[in-house]
């Protein structure tokens, strides 16, 4: 087999799905090319966890399954033969040490997401992987429903490649400037697959309220949020908000935009005192109220609100500013505690894929097998990372899936004649 072909392995992509199928790969005596089409490898990886790399989640198999909102059950083999722990041991065999942070977000010891990079080039040197930069393949050889290798471009020349095993670990839509167009969803379609239409997932959520634009730039720390569709709650969850001006954006909504679907009416309810059931609420602001009873209303808020959404609240109350707090009524102060308790904003979208942290839709799932990850329509072509139809949590959960489905394509290849 071996004469007859180019290399053993093509690998479409050099992210961390596309490397780590490579050292699996290679691993198993395969005679390995990555071809990417950036100058440099791993340009996504570089910039994830705001630069530290969130690379996996230390939790328990069960948390694991729960942090992947769809199509866990496909990655079930796959989590399993190449785990969350097994990835924290690859990386500290690598010399990369790892810390474990709140909700057991895993990062390199150094806290740059370029030492994790690093650490899986330099693996992938190990085991002598040729690796072609500045080459982007434009289409996968296919003959018989099996794969023959790739044709690509490199400069202003075209050439072809011949391997039996090709793994397709091009990524999604997400952040294209680092490489990810969705070229792969091309190759996957020339087999004849199916692609679940692609959309943002980890993203922010866009809101026309016509208060938008006054809370522009503004963060809130230690807040509850649900996000309601049609009426019922589709997720909860506590921690940081930040105001977009065109939406709501920052850690909480990144979760809970995983939830998000277009086609359905969503309200998301903002609780900003979280500590305070109603009545302690209610209390609070009538000791407040009392302590300066002649305040007018627009004034009387500053201990409990951050300043920017003192006049939103205010006007969203239909309470006149200029009143006296001493004069609002039982039910006027029940308004603003309510309006506290659940500021509601419209969620009319979600961003555009291209700002999304991960792509979700992909390769229909159905047509991989997901011990090997390989093409159930065509001999030889495996798939990896973020281009299937899977994606996960912030968390470490993305680059979970990255690593062990390319752990997975990779060892599939190990399959001699
Ligand atoms: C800002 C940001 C922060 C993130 N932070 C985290 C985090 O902290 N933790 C986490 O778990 N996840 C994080 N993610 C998500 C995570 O980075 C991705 O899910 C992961 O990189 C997917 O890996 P991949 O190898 O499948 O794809 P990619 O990393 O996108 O790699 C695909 C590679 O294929 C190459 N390629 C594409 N087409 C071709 C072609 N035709 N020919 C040759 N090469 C090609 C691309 O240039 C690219 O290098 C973050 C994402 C973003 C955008």
């Amino acid at each position: 087999m071996k004469a007859k072909f180019d290399y053993d392995c093509i690998v479409i992509g050099g992210g961390p799905a596309g490397l780590m199928a490579a050292i699996q790969s290679a691993a198993a005596g395969n005679r390995v090319a990555v071809l990417e089409r950036n100058g440099v490898l791993c340009k996504k990886l570089r910039i994830t966890g705001k630069g530290r790399c969130n690379l996996t989640n230390d939790c328990d198999f069960d948390s694991l399954m729960a942090g992947i909102p769809h199509n866990p059950k496909f990655l079930f083999s796959a989590l399993k033969k190449f785990s969350n722990t097994d990835i924290i041991s690859f990386f500290q065999e690598q010399g990369l040490k790892t810390v474990t942070e709140r909700g057991g977000r895993v990062f390199p010891e150094t806290q740059r997401a370029g030492d994790v990079a690093g650490a899986l080039i330099a693996c992938a040197r190990k085991h002598h992987i040729d690796i072609f930069t500045n080459t982007r393949v434009l289409s996968v050889w296919i003959e018989e429903h099996t794969v023959r290798g790739v044709l690509f471009r490199c400069g202003k020349n075209e050439s072809r490649l011949s391997a039996p095993f090709v793994v397709v670990a091009t990524g999604g839509l997400s952040y294209p400037l680092t490489g990810s167009t969705g070229d792969g969803y091309l190759f996957a379609e020339q087999a004849g697959h199916t692609i679940i239409s692609p959309h943002a997932s980890l993203a922010a959520l866009l809101s026309g309220e016509p208060f938008m634009n006054a809370l522009k730039g503004l963060s809130l720390r230690n807040i509850s949020i649900s996000l309601l569709e049609n009426g019922r709650i589709v997720y909860q969850d506590f921690g940081e908000l930040l105001f977009t001006g065109s939406g709501v954006s920052g850690p909480v909504i990144l979760s809970a935009s995983a939830y998000y679907k277009p086609d359905s009416e969503t309200v998301l309810y903002i609780d900003l005192k979280p500590a305070l059931d109603e009545k302690k609420l209610y209390e609070r602001i009538q000791r407040d109220f009392m302590e300066s009873s002649r305040k007018l209303f627009s004034n009387a808020l500053d201990k409990l609100l951050p300043k920017k959404m003192i006049p939103v609240l205010i006007a969203r109350t239909g309470i006149a500013p200029a009143k006296p707090v001493n004069q609002l009524s039982r039910e006027e102060r029940m308004t603003v505690v309510r309006l506290m308790k659940q500021f509601s904003v419209r969620i009319d979208a979600i961003d555009d894929v291209k700002n999304a942290i991960v792509t979700a839709g992909g390769v229909c799932v159905r047509e991989v097998d997901p011990k090997t990850m390989e093409s159930k329509l065509c001999r030889g072509l495996f798939f990896a990372g973020e281009v299937l139809d899977v994606d996960g949590y912030t968390g470490g959960f993305n680059l979970t899936i990255a690593f062990s489905t390319g752990y997975a394509a990779g060892s599939g290849t190990n399959k001699k004649e």
